[in-house]
């Protein structure tokens, strides 16, 4: 199998924060050059390196579904029983556009019977998708504290999360 590449994507540099580096969510690292990627790729902190998003694990995800283009990035949790869909709070509705929306809601539904969630992020605020349709507004769950600075934590199956 041929393993994907970031290519020119780069948008978990922006969406997911690096504690080594202090660096909050959603706001783009320091080091990040746009069309060239990471300036310190050599030296780039274990948080870094060790990330990797679902599209970049996942072949079934098709091209429309790398970050940069799809405006967000998913990233497992809990093992492998959450899909965090972590958005960028510049195009917080990207989830809805077609063929994503359609592709989640179904994940929820089919997801539900093993206890599977479905969690769309928009900064610190969560909706939850429903296996019926829907979805519940959870509110701000994310405590500031850890919104600002936290690592890019390998979880097991693929992905990466906050911290619990
Ligand atoms: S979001 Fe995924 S594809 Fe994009 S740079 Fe990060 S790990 Fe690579
Ligand atoms: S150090 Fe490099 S890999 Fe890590 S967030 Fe910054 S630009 Fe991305």
């Amino acid at each position: 199998m041929v393993e994907r590449e970031c290519g020119a994507c780069g948008q978990c540099c922006k969406l997911i924060g690096v504690r080594e580096l202090d660096k909050a969510p959603h706001v783009w690292c320091r080091y990040y050059r746009r069309g060239k990627g990471c300036e310190v790729y050599q030296v780039r902190p274990a948080g870094c390196g060790e990330f990797a998003c679902d599209w970049l694990l996942d072949p079934r995800l098709g091209d429309d579904w790398r970050p940069d283009r799809s405006g967000f990035v998913l990233h497992a949790g809990e093992g492998g029983r959450v899909v965090n869909v972590e958005l960028d709070p510049a195009q917080p509705n990207a989830w809805r556009r077609s063929p994503f929306e359609a592709v989640l809601r179904g994940w929820a539904r089919e997801g539900s019977a093993e206890g599977m969630d479905v969690l769309i992020w928009i900064g610190r605020r969560c909706l939850r998708l429903l296996p019926g349709g829907g979805e519940i507004d959870l509110g701000v769950v994310r405590p500031a504290i850890e919104f600002t600075a936290h690592d890019r934590l390998r979880r097991p199956g693929s992905g990466r999360d906050w911290p619990a």
